[in-house]
């Protein structure tokens, strides 16, 4: 006995343009440097509006 297999589906995933992390909004994006801020020290994270995908990334910037 088979298994037809109909109804095959190309999904093809959100391949955003950047492999950073993607956050949506800089509310989103602060509330993930707070929580670096916590446990991390020593990093001056800040957040940065991304042209090439929209969404906010976060960089570190080493003094
Ligand atoms: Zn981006």
């Amino acid at each position: 006995m088979r298994y037809k297999t109909t109804g095959k589906k190309n999904i093809q995933p959100f391949e955003p343009p950047c492999r950073k992390t993607i956050y949506h909004t800089r509310e989103d994006a602060e509330d993930m440097i707070r929580h670096i801020a916590e446990t991390r020290t020593g990093r001056m994270i800040t957040a940065y509006r991304c042209e090439a995908c929209g969404f906010w990334h976060l960089t570190s910037k080493q003094k």
